[in-house]
């Protein structure tokens, strides 16, 4: 008999080579293979006779009879053609696979088979044919058909296994096991709202549909098994999360941030323009945070240009003021170098003294030495730098907050490993990817979220447009009299991989056509990835001054570049692009009150319905919301999100989630009620996660987040 924990090297059809190889995937034993489910089905219900078969132009299931087969051995070596001609009372028709040779021993003339497929035209031979229909034995399945006769589940490969393996084997595990072999894991009283189905059962469900199920209920992840086994992912993954929460709640620092009113007048001098009531708002929730005695995890949302390195600066202020270190951590060398001008230059006012270093990977040695000393000894007040800031030897005297800007470009662990350098230092991570609230609860359920819904005022909208090969001069005219006018311009060329040659080489190309043929009057300056950091940082310097006034460049700029004057930006070959991305580099431009221009080049056309629907998506709206959640249908969170962030991608049911947001409210709320239950909640909660198989630990990112 099987049970849930049964080595996969036990059940049959699968063998001790295969379950090693699915051991080094994460698929273990019965019960993480049952959670390898279907990515669709396909409705093999309905019999159609032979007769019927050219008519009816669609895949269809047969009942026939092997009359006669053949091996065909081919003149290309090992290619092998096998035919079978079927027949029913209708009529006769030839099934043919190519490269199975061991069918002739399978479709013997006389026996009885279902099959599934589509007939269409050969190309050998110019008449009706079954091409590499599905099939079933009927001999050899004395039960239910299996392969044919119903909704049949559609597996991804799964090491060596094909889909049509996996069915067998999805099927032989379903029947072996006992009715109590899968324990619930969560408890009884806790469901979707609809009301709850055991945990096998559901299973057995999603793999092999009842009869009167209806297909788009599958496709679209909403059927009563389907919800369940998603209630129960997202269920524990809050569970997860609330836990963290509760523990994070525990524990009291001692000490909380002073936040006097004189203190608030005192920095309130510093800014350079009046804030908007959206940062005025969040600084109100970060500063209850600060001044409690429970260490803050906050994330700040607000879409590209909204005004959060404003936000970042008061609150590390706020800590500094309180004689702790801040640090601010970026994704990139040139956004540390931004953020460390522009933090300098708001500091630079009469009576005021922090003093600010900036840390990165490619800092030469005695500067990095001098740069550690002055955060280890505390002279540094704020440290801004990319994840050279958590890699060993940097050590801070007394951390007390880190903000992580650009969060998404981020791991959890990452993340994880910089607020260790201080003891339980207060933590703001900022993106500018707006999620849909249902999908921050998934992705940042441990966090408490504040968002900036409000641009600076005096902005004008920017005007997006696509453009062809043939509308380049008028492009080329376009930057000219943004240029005439005193702005300046982005061109950005695609590289996939700052490591690609070929890549570079392009875009090096076209840095040096624009200076030499088409703008050879203007200063036309290039930084990329693989440039000496001060060489990038002497181009990018030039171009904030106004020096360079057209800038090439590859997406190291994507992310939080703030130029103020540039007003145009071109994006070569734009249809490369994802959404995200293109809103991101759309962001550089329209920073300041002139109108800004984002031109997406888009070579010739054809590429394809979905470049093309992306890049009407970015003509028709600058809403970054409507452009994440664009981003999200047609991609997926696994692409959106990265595959870094707490297991998120494996997540089998965020689909369901995306699409059925009261399914995760109520998972989350489940899941809060249990962990705040006195007086055992919390250890409740954490011997239900403790129960779990570890490839579902694994998945919920538990192994890591502990
Ligand atoms: P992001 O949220 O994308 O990081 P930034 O913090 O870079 O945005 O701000 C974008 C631009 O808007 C900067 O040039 C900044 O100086 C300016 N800015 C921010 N807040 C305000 C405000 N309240 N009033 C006017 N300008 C602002
Ligand atoms: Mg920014």
């Amino acid at each position: 008999m099987l049970q849930a924990d049964t080595p996969l090297r036990y059940v049959k059809g699968i063998g001790p080579r295969r379950a090693e190889k699915l051991e080094a995937s994460g698929v273990e034993t019965v019960e993480d293979l049952l959670y390898v489910l279907p990515f669709r089905w396909e409705d093999r219900r309905a019999f159609a006779t032979v007769a019927e078969l050219g008519l009816l132009q669609r895949e269809s299931t047969l009942e026939v009879e092997v009359a006669s087969s053949r091996l065909i051995r081919t003149r290309k070596r090992g290619f092998t053609i096998f035919e079978a001609v079927l027949r029913d009372g209708s009529g006769e028709i030839t099934a043919v696979w190519y490269n199975q040779p061991y069918l002739a021993r399978v479709f013997v003339a006389g026996r009885r088979a279902v099959v599934f497929g589509r007939a269409a035209i050969s190309r050998y031979k110019k008449r009706l044919v079954l091409e590499n229909p599905d099939y079933e034995l009927l001999e050899e399945e004395d039960r239910e058909g299996i392969h044919t006769g119903r909704i049949v589940p559609v597996y991804r490969k799964l090491g060596e296994l094909s889909s049509r393996m996996l069915r067998v084997i999805q099927h032989r595990v379903l029947e072996g096991l006992g009715e109590r072999a899968l324990a619930e894991t969560v408890p009884p009283d806790v469901g979707p709202p609809e009301g709850r189905i055991a945990r096998l059962e559901a299973l057995r469900q999603t793999h092999f549909p009842p009869p009167q199920t209806r297909l788009d209920d599958l496709a679209e992840r909403r059927t009563a098994a389907q919800r369940q086994l998603a209630f129960e992912e997202i269920f524990l993954l809050q569970l997860a999360l609330a836990l963290r929460r509760h523990g994070l709640r525990q524990q009291r620092r001692g000490t909380a941030y002073e936040l006097t009113d004189a203190l608030c007048t005192k920095l309130g001098r510093l800014l350079p323009f009046k804030l908007t009531a959206a940062q005025r708002r969040v600084l109100k929730e970060i500063g209850r945070d600060l001044e409690s005695t429970h260490p803050m995890n906050r994330l700040l949302q607000g879409d590209v240009g909204s005004g959060k390195t404003i936000v970042a600066l008061l609150t590390m202020l706020v800590a500094v003021e309180n004689g702790f270190q801040a640090a601010l951590m970026v994704p990139t060398e040139i956004l540390a170098e931004q953020h460390y001008r522009t933090l300098s230059s708001i500091l630079a006012v009469e009576g005021i003294s922090y003093r600010m270093a900036v840390l990165t990977g490619s800092l030469r040695a005695a500067a990095r030495r001098r740069v550690l000393t002055s955060v280890r000894t505390g002279q540094a007040d704020i440290v801004v730098g990319t994840h050279a800031l958590f890699e060993a030897g940097v050590e801070f005297r007394k951390l007390g907050l880190v903000v992580v800007d650009e969060q998404h470009r981020f791991g959890v662990l990452q993340r994880a490993a910089l607020a260790a350098k201080g003891a339980r230092p207060d933590v703001l991570v900022m993106t500018a990817t707006p999620i849909p609230r249902s999908l921050a609860l998934t992705v940042y359920g441990d966090l408490d979220v504040s968002v900036i819904d409000e641009l600076p005022p005096g902005r004008t909208p920017i005007k997006t447009v696509v453009r062809g090969e043939s509308d380049r001069p008028r492009v080329q005219d376009g930057i000219r009299r943004a240029i005439a006018a005193g702005r300046q311009a982005y061109v950005v060329v695609p590289l996939v991989e700052e490591t690609e040659k070929s890549d570079l080489k392009a875009a090096t190309a076209m840095a040096e056509q624009l200076r030499s043929e088409v703008f050879p009057d203007l200063e036309v300056g290039m930084v990329h990835g693989r440039m000496r950091p001060e060489d990038k940082d002497r181009v990018m310097q030039r171009f904030v001054a106004g020096e360079v006034q057209v800038l090439v460049a590859t997406t190291v700029i994507e992310v939080g570049v703030d130029v103020p004057n540039a007003t145009v930006m071109v994006v070569e070959h734009a249809e490369r692009f994802g959404l995200s991305q293109l809103h991101q580099l759309r962001g550089r431009v329209g920073r300041g009150s002139a109108k800004s221009y984002c031109v997406l080049m888009a070579g010739d056309g054809g590429h394809g319905r979905e470049a093309a629907e992306r890049l009407a998506v970015m003509e028709q709206t600058g809403d970054g919301f409507r452009i994440a959640e664009k981003d999200l249908e047609l991609r997926g969170p696994g692409a959106v999100f990265g595959t870094q962030q707490h297991g998120l991608s494996d997540l089998q049911f965020l689909a369901v989630v995306l699409r059925a947001p009261e399914l995760l409210e109520s998972a989350r709320n489940a899941a809060q009620r249990l962990v705040g239950r006195e007086p055992d909640g919390a250890a409740r909660a954490e011997r239900i996660l403790d129960g779990l198989r570890p490839a579902w630990r694994r998945r919920l990112g538990l192994a890591q987040v502990g």
